[in-house]
C-alpha cells in the first residue's frame, strides 16, 4: 500500500445501489491509502456518484458541481470527479457544462477509480472512462467492514436492466443485466457473518430474474434458501422486485425461509393497465393485486411497500382514481411516490399527453394524504404486539434510545443502551405514528 495521506471526500445521490457503489468506492480508494473526510475543505479529491432517474437529483448534481467551481479556483491541486448515472449518460458532453471536472467515470468504471485518478495526476486534461464492459469486475468489489462495525450490510446480486420500461433510464445507465456468480455471493455474505453482519439486503434492478443469462447461477429463491442456510446471518432482505418476474416459489420462499425478512417492495407504478401497457411493465392491476393476495395468504403479516408515479404522459383522471383505487385496495405499508419526470433517450419522454407540472403536483399532493392515513392505520394497528428488533444504533434523537427495525421493516424506537447494538430484541409496540413505531424491549 502506497503512503499517499490524500483525502476523499465523496458526495452520494439516489438510490442503496448508489450508497453501496460510494461504500466501494471509499473502499478501492482505501486501498490505495485515501482516507474518506466529511470536510470537504480538507479534501483532495471529490467525488459525485450521481443519479438521472428523475430531473430532480440530476440539478442537485449541476449545482453541487456549481459550487464546487468556488473551491477548485482556490485549491489549484483538487481533483473533481462524478461518477453514476449521470456520469454515463453525459460521458464527455459533461465536459461542456463543467469546466472545472478533472473525472467522469461510468457506472462500469468504478473499480479503476485509483488508476484513474492516477492517470489524471498524470495528463495534463480531464479523463473519461464511461465504456460498457462485458464483464462487470464492480459487481465483485465488496468492502469487508471491520470486526464488529456493521449490524447490517449491502449486498450486490445483479447489475443493470433488460426491461426497458418506456419510463425508465436505468437500462441506458446501467447497462445490460448481468448476474453474479451465486458462490461469490454466498463467499461474500459468509465473511460479512465473520465480521459480525447479522442482516443483508440483497441488491439489484430486478432481483427476480437473477440467473438469466448464467451459466451455473441458481434462480433466486434458491439463492435466498442457500443464504438462509449461512450461520450467523439473521435477516436477509432483498430489493427491488418486478411484479411480471415474481414466482411462485419466491411468494413460497416467504412461507418456509425463516431468515427471510417479512417485507416485500415491489412497484407497481400505476393503477390504470392503459397506463401499465404504455409503461411496458408486462403486467395488469388485476394480476399486481393477485399477487399481493398470494403473498399475504402465504405470510399474512407481510409488509408491503412500492413505488408508484403519477403524471405518465396521457394519464387522465380516470387512470388516476385507477391509481388511488388500488391503492386502497392494497392497503401498503409505505409509497415511494413521484411526479412523472422525462428522461432524455427513454421512449415516453416522447409520448404524446405530457401532464402539466401543477396537475402532477395535484395528482402527488392527493396520493400521498391517502398513503399517509393508510400507513398511520396499519402502524396503530400494530399496538399491543410483540415484534423481534435488530437493534441498529442510537435513535437520531435521543442518546438513551435504541433503534431497529421489525421484520416488516418498520422502524421502531425503545429506551436501551448501546450493549443492545447487534442484538435481537422482543419490543412491545406501544404507539404507532406516521413514520415509526415507539415500543418497549420485554
Ligand atoms: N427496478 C425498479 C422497478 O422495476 O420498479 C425501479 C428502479 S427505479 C431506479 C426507482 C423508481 O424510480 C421507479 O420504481 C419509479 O417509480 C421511479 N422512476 C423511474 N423513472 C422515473 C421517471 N422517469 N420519472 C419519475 N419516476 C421515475
Ligand atoms: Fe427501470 Fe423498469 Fe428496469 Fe426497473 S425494471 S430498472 S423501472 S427499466
Amino acid at each position: 500500500m502506497s503512503s499517499n495521506g490524500k483525502y476523499v471526500y465523496l458526495q452520494t445521490f439516489g438510490c442503496q445501489m448508489n450508497v453501496h457503489d460510494s461504500e466501494k468506492m471509499l473502499d478501492i480508494l482505501a486501498e490505495h491509502d485515501y482516507r474518506p473526510t466529511k470536510d470537504i475543505h480538507q479534501a483532495d479529491i471529490i467525488l459525485l456518484n450521481t443519479c438521472s432517474v428523475r430531473a430532480k437529483p440530476e440539478h442537485k448534481v449541476y449545482s453541487a458541481l456549481g459550487r464546487l467551481g468556488k473551491l477548485k479556483e482556490k485549491k489549484n491541486h483538487l481533483i473533481i470527479g462524478v461518477g453514476g448515472c449521470v456520469a454515463q449518460q453525459e460521458g464527455k458532453r459533461l465536459l461542456d457544462r463543467v469546466g472545472h471536472l478533472d473525472l467522469i467515470f461510468g457506472t462500469h468504471n468504478l473499480h479503476r477509480l485509483p488508476e484513474l485518478i492516477h492517470d489524471v495526476q498524470a495528463s495534463e486534461g480531464p479523463v473519461c472512462a464511461v465504456e460498457f464492459r462485458d464483464e462487470v469486475k464492480s459487481l465483485d468489489v465488496f468492502p469487508m467492514p471491520s470486526n464488529g462495525s456493521k449490524v447490517k450490510s449491502y449486498v450486490t446480486i445483479m447489475q443493470g436492466c433488460d426491461n426497458f420500461c418506456s419510463f425508465c433510464i436505468v437500462p441506458y445507465v446501467r447497462g445490460k443485466e448481468k448476474s453474479r456468480p451465486s458462490e461469490n455471493i454466498i463467499g461474500e455474505i459468509g465473511a460479512l457473518s465473520e465480521r459480525g453482519v447479522r442482516e443483508v439486503t440483497l441488491l439489484g434492478q430486478n432481483v427476480n430474474s437473477y440467473g438469466k443469462n448464467l451459466p451455473g447461477a441458481l434462480a433466486f429463491p434458491q439463492l435466498l434458501a442457500r443464504i438462509n442456510e449461512i450461520e450467523g446471518i439473521w435477516r436477509i432482505r432483498f430489493t427491488t422486485s418486478h411484479p411480471k418476474d415474481i414466482s411462485e416459489d419466491l411468494i413460497g420462499a416467504f412461507g418456509n425461509l425463516e431468515k427471510l425478512c417479512k417485507h416485500i417492495h415491489l412497484p407497481f407504478q400505476s393503477g390504470s393497465d392503459r397506463i401499465l401497457e404504455r409503461m411496458n411493465r408486462e403486467y395488469t392491476r388485476k394480476q399486481y393485486m393477485e399477487k399481493g393476495e398470494q403473498l399475504r395468504k402465504v405470510c399474512p403479516d407481510i409488509g408491503i411497500t412500492a413505488d408508484v408515479m403519477v403524471g405518465f404522459p396521457g394519464e387522465d383522471e380516470g387512470d388516476f382514481h385507477a391509481t388511488l383505487d388500488l391503492i386502497q385496495r392494497v392497503q401498503f405499508d409505505n409509497l415511494f411516490s413521484f411526479k412523472y419526470s422525462p428522461r432524455k433517450g427513454t421512449e415516453a419522454a416522447h409520448f404524446p399527453g405530457q401532464i402539466d407540472e401543477l396537475t402532477k403536483s395535484r395528482r402527488l399532493r392527493v396520493l400521498q394524504d391517502l398513503q399517509k392515513e393508510i400507513t398511520l392505520k396499519r402502524n396503530r394497528a400494530l399496538k399491543g404486539r410483540c415484534e423481534d428488533i435488530l437493534v441498529e444504533g442510537a435513535s437520531k434523537g435521543s442518546k438513551e434510545e435504541m433503534t431497529g427495525r421489525t421484520s416488516s421493516n418498520k422502524v421502531v424506537n425503545f429506551k436501551g443502551g448501546l450493549e443492545l447494538i447487534g442484538r435481537l430484541v422482543k419490543v412491545r409496540i406501544e404507539e404507532g405514528y406516521a413514520n415509526s413505531l415507539r415500543g418497549k424491549v420485554i
